[in-house]
């Protein structure tokens, strides 16, 4: 999956060690850790 870093400002592709997490307005989406800096990146994903 591709998540943004905003630390790094580009685009980290093929992460595959991220979390599926469901926020409190129901929203699902996933979180990983940036390979690079170690900033956290969130990105908001379709319910399955
Ligand atoms: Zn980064």
């Amino acid at each position: 999956m591709d998540f943004y870093c905003v630390k790094c400002r580009e685009h980290k592709k093929g992460i595959t060690n991220f979390e599926k997490v469901t926020w409190k307005n129901g929203r699902h989406a996933a979180k990983a850790v940036c390979p690079d800096c170690g900033t956290n990146m969130n990105k908001i994903v379709a319910a399955e």
